[in-house]
């Protein structure tokens, strides 16, 4: 049975890109007869703005994307972060981390904008160092998955990224930890997300490796990005979706993934367009491209 799953983070409200990754994976599960769920990723409380987790589910149903079963909050669910973890430092997969920021500004770029990080602390900590992070060892043979869209892609995790963080200096379970258990956790089949995630993919794969757990399949769909090129974002000035505006606004998404609505269809609801693009959904129709420019948005 397919399981797709939806997971903002509450950072601000639903704008234009994020709505379109929860309509893509709407219209993949319910295309697919599948269950679809919704996981409030709020980890990160500094970044969390108070009130946008309700404002995000309230425009998913203004917008006619429900969900089943219960919305899952990350930050009730640390527990399991802890156990994985736990089961990852048994396995002698993970070690401590004693390196500043400032300490590896000098390393080689990464491919998510960070820095490689050139395996200091791998053979133990340095005489007088703290622990601050808990990293995962990686290795360089490529991690090779097939993207429903991008094809097959393969990333060496170890040369491209370099050993991650699963625990933070600031105390908190890195993204790619918790979203890894919770995907297993919930039983998830289809991981369908914004391409701005498609270089988090295999160090995601690397973990589920490690920890035993079945690989999901993956979509990756292009994201709304600004005339500059930079993701739709609180930061880039993105206007947030109106639960009043929900019928324009499934319509614009609609056409960001290649599935215009017909002209007949200008003044159905967005019930109605929902419908059409659940019968109408293709991957073959969305365009193979990681970002597209969205001034409009
Ligand atoms: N919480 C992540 C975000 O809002 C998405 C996580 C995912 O879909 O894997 O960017």
């Amino acid at each position: 049975m397919y399981v797709g799953r939806f997971a903002p983070s509450p950072t601000g409200p639903l704008h234009f890109g994020s709505l379109v990754a929860a309509l893509g994976s709407w219209l993949d599960a319910r295309a697919a007869h599948g269950r679809w769920l919704v996981r409030i990723e709020d980890l990160d409380a500094a970044r969390e703005q108070p009130g946008a987790a309700r404002q995000i589910l309230s425009v998913l149903e203004a917008c006619g994307l429900h969900w089943d079963g219960e919305v899952v909050f990350q930050s009730r669910r640390r527990e399991l972060y802890g156990a994985a973890l736990a089961r990852l430092s048994a396995l002698r997969a993970t070690y401590p981390c004693g390196c500043t920021r400032k300490e590896m500004a000098d390393s080689a770029p990464a491919i998510n904008g960070s820095r490689v990080y050139p395996g200091t602390c791998r053979g133990g900590l340095a005489d007088g160092r703290m622990a601050r992070a808990v990293r995962v060892r990686t290795v360089a043979e490529p991690v090779a998955f097939e993207d429903r869209l991008f094809g097959r892609l393969a990333q060496s995790v170890e040369r491209e990224v370099g050993d991650f963080v699963l625990w933070r200096a600031d105390a908190l379970f890195a993204y790619q930890l918790a979203v890894v258990v919770d995907d297993a956790a919930q039983g998830v089949t289809d991981v369908v997300r914004g391409a701005d995630l498609i270089d988090s993919t295999a160090r995601q794969i690397h973990l589920q490796r490690l920890l035993g757990l079945p690989q999901p399949r993956y979509l990756h769909l292009p994201v709304a990005a600004s005339a500059a090129g930079e993701k739709l974002s609180k930061q880039t000035g993105a206007r947030s979706i109106d639960a009043a505006q929900a019928r324009p606004a499934i319509a614009r998404a609609l056409a960001f993934l290649g599935h215009p609505p017909p002209a007949q269809l200008v003044d159905a609801a967005a019930r109605e367009l929902l419908s059409w693009g659940m019968l109408n959904w293709e991957i073959a129709k969305i365009p193979r491209e990681r970002s597209i420019a969205y001034p409009a948005a």
